[in-house]
Protein backbone atom coordinates (compact mmCIF):
# COMPACT_ATOMS: atom_id res chain seq x y z
CA UNK A 1 0.00 0.00 0.00
CA UNK A 2 2.71 2.38 0.82
CA UNK A 3 4.51 1.65 -2.29
CA UNK A 4 1.73 2.26 -4.21
CA UNK A 5 0.86 5.41 -2.63
CA UNK A 6 4.44 6.51 -2.49
CA UNK A 7 4.53 5.79 -6.17
CA UNK A 8 1.79 7.38 -7.16
CA UNK A 9 2.51 10.78 -5.89
CA UNK A 10 6.01 11.18 -7.54
CA UNK A 11 4.86 9.67 -10.96
CA UNK A 12 1.25 10.37 -11.38
CA UNK A 13 1.81 9.63 -15.25
CA UNK A 14 2.16 5.88 -14.61
CA UNK A 15 -1.05 3.55 -14.21
CA UNK A 16 -0.54 2.00 -10.96
CA UNK A 17 -2.52 -1.34 -10.41
CA UNK A 18 -2.62 -2.99 -6.67
CA UNK A 19 -3.12 -7.07 -7.13
CA UNK A 20 -4.92 -8.37 -3.55
CA UNK A 21 -5.56 -12.38 -2.93
CA UNK A 22 -7.98 -10.94 -0.72
CA UNK A 23 -11.54 -9.18 -1.14
CA UNK A 24 -9.79 -6.15 -0.50
CA UNK A 25 -7.01 -4.48 0.22
CA UNK A 26 -5.69 -4.56 4.15
CA UNK A 27 -8.40 -7.40 4.31
CA UNK A 28 -7.02 -8.26 8.29
CA UNK A 29 -8.25 -4.95 9.12
CA UNK A 30 -11.42 -3.51 10.12
CA UNK A 31 -13.64 -2.29 7.65
CA UNK A 32 -13.54 1.24 7.91
CA UNK A 33 -9.97 1.11 7.76
CA UNK A 34 -10.03 -0.98 4.26
CA UNK A 35 -12.83 1.59 3.27
CA UNK A 36 -10.64 4.57 4.24
CA UNK A 37 -7.46 3.65 2.36
CA UNK A 38 -9.40 2.06 -0.92
CA UNK A 39 -11.27 5.77 -1.15
CA UNK A 40 -7.73 7.29 -0.86
CA UNK A 41 -6.75 4.95 -3.99
CA UNK A 42 -9.59 5.81 -6.01
CA UNK A 43 -9.43 9.56 -5.53
CA UNK A 44 -5.75 9.17 -6.77
CA UNK A 45 -6.50 6.53 -9.73
CA UNK A 46 -4.79 3.54 -8.44
CA UNK A 47 -6.86 0.58 -9.59
CA UNK A 48 -7.61 -2.33 -6.91
CA UNK A 49 -8.09 -5.95 -8.19
CA UNK A 50 -9.05 -8.53 -5.12
CA UNK A 51 -9.21 -12.18 -5.78
CA UNK A 52 -6.11 -12.31 -7.80
CA UNK A 53 -4.10 -15.34 -7.53
CA UNK A 54 -1.18 -15.32 -8.56
CA UNK A 55 0.62 -18.59 -10.00
CA UNK A 56 3.46 -17.53 -12.34
CA UNK A 57 5.46 -14.83 -13.47
CA UNK A 58 6.96 -13.85 -16.36
CA UNK A 59 8.93 -10.53 -17.68
CA UNK A 60 5.76 -8.18 -18.94
CA UNK A 61 3.25 -10.87 -17.78
CA UNK A 62 1.19 -12.02 -13.94
CA UNK A 63 -0.92 -15.35 -14.48
CA UNK A 64 -3.60 -15.32 -12.30
CA UNK A 65 -4.25 -18.66 -13.09
CA UNK A 66 -5.32 -18.26 -17.14
CA UNK A 67 -5.95 -15.21 -17.06
CA UNK A 68 -2.83 -13.05 -18.26
CA UNK A 69 -2.23 -9.15 -16.90
CA UNK A 70 -0.14 -7.07 -18.97
CA UNK A 71 2.91 -5.13 -16.74
CA UNK A 72 5.87 -2.52 -17.01
CA UNK A 73 6.88 -3.23 -13.46
CA UNK A 74 6.00 -5.72 -11.29
CA UNK A 75 6.58 -4.91 -7.20
CA UNK A 76 6.68 -8.12 -6.04
CA UNK A 77 5.07 -7.48 -1.98
CA UNK A 78 3.81 -10.59 -1.16
CA UNK A 79 5.04 -11.61 2.41
CA UNK A 80 8.12 -13.19 3.37
CA UNK A 81 9.16 -16.92 4.22
CA UNK A 82 12.10 -18.65 7.02
CA UNK A 83 15.49 -18.40 5.56
CA UNK A 84 16.90 -21.00 3.75
CA UNK A 85 18.63 -22.67 7.24
CA UNK A 86 15.76 -22.44 8.64
CA UNK A 87 13.86 -24.75 6.14
CA UNK A 88 16.63 -27.21 5.45
CA UNK A 89 16.38 -27.44 9.79
CA UNK A 90 14.60 -30.70 9.83
CA UNK A 91 12.78 -29.40 13.87
CA UNK A 92 9.15 -28.98 14.39
CA UNK A 93 7.72 -25.98 12.58
CA UNK A 94 4.00 -24.44 11.93
CA UNK A 95 2.11 -24.09 8.70
CA UNK A 96 4.33 -21.03 7.92
CA UNK A 97 7.60 -22.88 8.35
CA UNK A 98 8.74 -21.09 11.26
CA UNK A 99 10.27 -22.90 14.67
CA UNK A 100 8.28 -23.95 17.07
CA UNK A 101 9.35 -22.36 20.56
CA UNK A 102 9.03 -23.15 23.84
CA UNK A 103 7.54 -20.42 26.90
CA UNK A 104 11.44 -19.13 27.33
CA UNK A 105 11.79 -19.01 23.06
CA UNK A 106 14.43 -22.25 22.96
CA UNK A 107 13.78 -24.78 20.47
CA UNK A 108 12.60 -27.83 22.54
CA UNK A 109 15.01 -30.24 21.07
CA UNK A 110 18.40 -27.71 21.27
CA UNK A 111 17.26 -25.85 24.42
CA UNK A 112 20.37 -24.02 24.35
CA UNK A 113 19.37 -22.06 20.79
CA UNK A 114 16.66 -19.50 21.18
CA UNK A 115 14.74 -18.66 18.29
CA UNK A 116 13.34 -15.07 17.63
CA UNK A 117 11.88 -12.59 15.01
CA UNK A 118 10.58 -13.93 11.78
CA UNK A 119 11.60 -17.65 12.00
CA UNK A 120 10.11 -18.05 15.48
CA UNK A 121 6.54 -19.50 15.65
CA UNK A 122 4.19 -16.74 16.77
CA UNK A 123 0.19 -15.78 17.52
CA UNK A 124 1.31 -12.36 15.98
CA UNK A 125 2.08 -11.92 12.47
CA UNK A 126 5.57 -11.40 12.15
CA UNK A 127 7.09 -7.82 12.74
CA UNK A 128 10.24 -5.87 13.50
CA UNK A 129 8.25 -4.74 16.58
CA UNK A 130 7.32 -8.41 17.37
CA UNK A 131 11.28 -9.30 16.71
CA UNK A 132 12.37 -6.58 18.88
CA UNK A 133 9.98 -7.50 22.02
CA UNK A 134 11.12 -10.91 21.68
CA UNK A 135 14.78 -10.38 21.43
CA UNK A 136 14.34 -8.28 24.58
CA UNK A 137 12.46 -11.27 26.47
CA UNK A 138 14.97 -13.59 25.41
CA UNK A 139 17.81 -11.43 27.31
CA UNK A 140 15.34 -11.35 30.16
CA UNK A 141 15.78 -15.04 30.37
CA UNK A 142 19.46 -15.26 30.22
CA UNK A 143 20.04 -12.85 32.87
CA UNK A 144 17.39 -14.70 35.53
CA UNK A 145 19.28 -17.38 34.58
CA UNK A 146 22.75 -15.70 34.98
CA UNK A 147 21.39 -14.75 38.16
CA UNK A 148 20.17 -18.82 39.34
CA UNK A 149 16.20 -17.19 39.28
CA UNK A 150 13.36 -18.57 37.53
CA UNK A 151 12.96 -16.32 34.31
CA UNK A 152 9.21 -14.68 34.27
CA UNK A 153 8.03 -13.00 30.88
CA UNK A 154 5.17 -10.86 30.68
CA UNK A 155 2.59 -11.53 27.66
CA UNK A 156 3.86 -9.34 24.74
CA UNK A 157 1.52 -6.05 23.68
CA UNK A 158 2.24 -4.64 20.59
CA UNK A 159 2.20 -1.40 20.36
CA UNK A 160 -0.46 -0.89 17.04
CA UNK A 161 0.44 -0.47 13.13
CA UNK A 162 0.90 2.50 11.31
CA UNK A 163 1.24 3.09 7.44
CA UNK A 164 1.74 6.37 5.02
CA UNK A 165 -0.48 6.75 2.14
CA UNK A 166 1.75 9.64 0.42
CA UNK A 167 3.41 12.56 2.16
CA UNK A 168 -0.16 13.78 4.23
CA UNK A 169 -2.25 11.02 4.79
CA UNK A 170 -2.17 7.70 6.68
CA UNK A 171 -3.89 5.40 8.63
CA UNK A 172 -2.91 2.77 12.23
CA UNK A 173 -4.76 0.70 14.13
CA UNK A 174 -4.22 1.07 18.00
CA UNK A 175 -5.74 -2.22 19.99
CA UNK A 176 -9.28 -2.24 17.65
CA UNK A 177 -9.49 1.72 17.40
CA UNK A 178 -8.69 3.03 13.32
CA UNK A 179 -7.17 6.20 13.35
CA UNK A 180 -7.05 7.28 9.88
CA UNK A 181 -5.78 10.96 8.07
CA UNK A 182 -3.04 13.02 9.04
CA UNK A 183 -2.59 12.24 12.72
CA UNK A 184 -1.70 8.82 12.21
CA UNK A 185 0.71 10.06 9.30
CA UNK A 186 2.40 12.72 11.33
CA UNK A 187 3.13 9.34 14.05
CA UNK A 188 4.48 7.52 11.55
CA UNK A 189 6.66 10.06 10.65
CA UNK A 190 7.46 10.28 14.04
CA UNK A 191 8.24 6.54 14.62
CA UNK A 192 10.37 6.49 11.84
CA UNK A 193 12.70 9.18 12.92
CA UNK A 194 13.11 7.41 15.85
CA UNK A 195 14.21 4.68 14.54
CA UNK A 196 16.42 6.04 12.08
CA UNK A 197 18.05 7.56 15.19
CA UNK A 198 18.11 4.42 17.53
CA UNK A 199 15.62 5.50 20.16
CA UNK A 200 13.74 3.40 22.15
C1 LIG B 1 9.06 -4.92 2.50
C2 LIG B 1 8.90 -5.14 3.98
C3 LIG B 1 8.31 -4.14 4.76
C4 LIG B 1 8.17 -4.31 6.13
N1 LIG B 1 7.60 -3.30 6.88
C5 LIG B 1 7.50 -3.44 8.22
C6 LIG B 1 6.97 -2.39 9.02
O1 LIG B 1 6.57 -1.32 8.53
N2 LIG B 1 6.89 -2.59 10.37
C7 LIG B 1 7.33 -3.73 10.95
O2 LIG B 1 7.28 -3.84 12.18
N3 LIG B 1 7.83 -4.76 10.21
C8 LIG B 1 7.94 -4.64 8.86
N4 LIG B 1 8.45 -5.67 8.09
C9 LIG B 1 8.83 -6.93 8.75
C10 LIG B 1 10.18 -6.79 9.43
O3 LIG B 1 11.14 -6.30 8.54
C11 LIG B 1 10.60 -8.18 9.92
O4 LIG B 1 9.53 -8.78 10.62
C12 LIG B 1 11.80 -8.05 10.86
O5 LIG B 1 12.89 -7.45 10.17
C13 LIG B 1 12.18 -9.43 11.38
O6 LIG B 1 13.38 -9.34 12.10
P1 LIG B 1 14.35 -10.58 12.14
O7 LIG B 1 15.47 -10.16 13.03
O8 LIG B 1 13.59 -11.81 12.45
O9 LIG B 1 14.86 -10.80 10.66
P2 LIG B 1 15.70 -9.83 9.71
O10 LIG B 1 15.52 -8.40 10.06
O11 LIG B 1 15.39 -10.29 8.32
O12 LIG B 1 17.21 -10.18 10.09
C14 LIG B 1 17.76 -11.45 9.81
C15 LIG B 1 19.25 -11.25 9.54
O13 LIG B 1 19.86 -12.53 9.48
C16 LIG B 1 20.78 -12.53 8.43
N5 LIG B 1 20.99 -13.92 8.01
C17 LIG B 1 20.16 -14.71 7.29
N6 LIG B 1 20.70 -15.94 7.12
C18 LIG B 1 21.88 -15.93 7.76
C19 LIG B 1 22.92 -16.91 7.93
N7 LIG B 1 22.82 -18.14 7.42
N8 LIG B 1 24.01 -16.54 8.63
C20 LIG B 1 24.11 -15.29 9.16
N9 LIG B 1 23.16 -14.33 9.03
C21 LIG B 1 22.09 -14.64 8.33
C22 LIG B 1 20.14 -11.67 7.36
O14 LIG B 1 21.11 -11.18 6.46
C23 LIG B 1 19.51 -10.57 8.20
O15 LIG B 1 20.38 -9.50 8.42
C24 LIG B 1 8.60 -5.52 6.73
C25 LIG B 1 9.19 -6.52 5.95
C26 LIG B 1 9.33 -6.35 4.59
C27 LIG B 1 9.98 -7.44 3.77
Amino acid sequence: MEVAAELRESRPDVNIRILDRGGSILSAFPGKLQEYVASWFRLHDVEMFSHISITSLEPGVIHNGVQPIFTDVTVWTAGIQPVDIVQRMNQPKDQQGRLIVNEWHEMPNAPQVYVVGDCSSQPHSPSAQLAGALGEQVAEVILARWQNKEPKLSRIKLKGVLGSLGKKAGFGLMGTTPLLGRIPRMLKSGVLWRSKRHFG
